[in-house]
């Protein structure tokens, strides 16, 4: 139900209890500033996202009766965890106490209370149903894992995806493969040759954060990848299979054991999609794995502007020029190129960032934006790479709406597409279509 003005602020009382300040009305951030947010981009928080407080952290609201700007002193900020498929439109607002803990690696989206409900400044991108939680059924899932490791007694990545990813860290990807579906993950790589800031499978020791998940201890096998992948592109309803995980480095780094996997996998079959997520930082590898057969590529990045990239990603041996090749190596052999954008509002709609992601669209003939959130505490990145101004910002739809009037190819979404959707009608062929016709 759209809303008739702004949500309540809440406020946690620091034990897990959450509460609505009726006297101030919520707000967003962008950048390092606080903003109204308009009413038409508040959505009901999505099945699936979860509530936070943010210790030593005070939210900024409306003042209802003044509409000064002022801060909550009943308790601590709160924010929202939105769940896939939905990008946010602005960060939660809030003034930072001294001493204030480093906030551990997810997304902070502003989130207000009215109607008896959350609300959040998002929007639906992404109309795949992969990972939505209500799709999940734990014994299912628990039985389809103790049936791969049956299947598979001595594979070592099985085991991983299904003891580690799936049982442990309740990866969604690798709840899917253990449910015989959709995209399969496949980590390959214990190292990188990126330190990103906010890296989600290792955290260097003098940082207060700590990743979440563990890094893959073994380098796996051509044979052992190729074990269980060609069984599920042949059964699984449009099945991808994906290197490049959360739970492992930069998979560039096992090109040549990639590149044997997927000579044998298309021995076997030429069914599905061969993905790879990835930072990029090897062309020429990129241009063997396509040799090989490689479907698509997306490379991660938190901007389109070198001088933003680097700071972050703090590469050991490549550069952000690389990253750019290695979309146009798979563009030039007609394979599907994405990038994994961490959207992060005041940074990533600013006139510059635009500008940037214009000229790297049209250079690359980039086919899709996944616009993902920035699981990262706002004020501990903006501080790491030295951003103290973010400069003019047109508003995360707004970008999104002027690119894809500009690029009316261009796809949007929040996750790799299957084969059936990258060669078939996109958007009607894909995991959960059926509800939208
Ligand atoms: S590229 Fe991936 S694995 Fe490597 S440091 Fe960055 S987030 Fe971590």
């Amino acid at each position: 139900m759209p809303l008739q003005r702004s949500p309540f602020l809440l406020y946690s009382d620091g034990k897990g209890n959450i509460y609505e300040d009726e006297t101030l009305y919520a707000l967003g951030r962008a950048g390092w500033d606080a903003f109204e947010v308009p009413l038409s981009d508040w959505i009901e928080l999505p099945d699936g996202g979860n509530v936070y407080e943010l210790p030593g952290r005070r939210g900024i609201g409306i003042d209802v009766h003044t509409g000064e700007m002022r801060l909550c002193e009943k308790g601590w900020a709160v924010a929202a965890f939105i769940p896939p498929a939905h990008t946010g439109l602005f960060l939660a607002a809030y003034e930072t106490m001294d001493n204030a803990p480093t906030l551990p690696l997810f997304c902070y989206t502003a989130i207000g209370w009215q109607n008896d409900a959350y609300y959040v400044p998002a929007v639906r991108i992404e109309k795949d149903i992969r990972q939505e939680c209500a799709g999940y059924d734990d014994d299912k899932i628990a039985a389809g894992a103790a049936q791969l490791l049956q299947n598979y007694p001595h594979n070592r990545l099985v085991k991983h995806l299904m003891e580690n990813c799936c049982m442990t860290y309740h990866c969604p990807a690798a709840r899917n493969f253990s449910l015989g579906r959709w995209e399969c993950p496949v980590p390959s790589s214990p190292a990188c040759n990126a330190n990103c800031i906010g890296c989600i499978s290792f955290q260097p020791e003098e940082e207060s954060i700590v990743s979440t998940q563990d890094r893959l201890t073994f380098k796996p096998t051509a044979e052992e990848i190729v074990e269980f992948t060609v069984p599920h592109l042949l059964e699984a309803p449009y099945p991808i299979i994906s290197f490049g995980q959360g739970c492992e480095g930069e998979p560039l780094l096992m090109w040549e054991t990639i590149r044997e996997a997927i000579i044998a996998i298309r021995r076997h079959t030429d069914k599905g999609s061969i993905n790879i997520n990835t930072n990029g930082s090897n062309p020429v590898a990129v241009k063997a794995l396509c040799e090989a057969g490689l479907n698509s590529i997306r490379v991660s990045t938190n901007s389109a502007r070198k001088h933003i990239y680097e700071p972050y990603y703090r590469p050991n041996n490549y550069a952000f020029e690389d990253i750019i090749e290695s979309l146009k190596v798979v563009n030039g052999y007609g394979g599907w190129t994405s990038i994994n954008y961490f959207v992060f509002p005041g940074m990533t709609d600013s006139e510059e960032e635009y500008e940037a992601l214009r000229k790297l669209i049209r250079d690359t003939d980039l086919k899709m934006i996944q616009w993902r959130n920035f699981n990262i505490d706002p004020d501990w990145y903006m501080g790491k790479i030295g951003v103290h101004e973010t400069g003019e910002m047109m508003g995360i739809k707004q970008m999104m709406d002027l690119l894809r009037e500009e690029f009316p190819r261009l796809r949007y979404g929040y996750f790799n597409p299957s084969i059936e959707r990258i060669r078939g009608d996109y958007e009607s062929d894909f995991a959960g279509s059926e509800r939208y016709r």
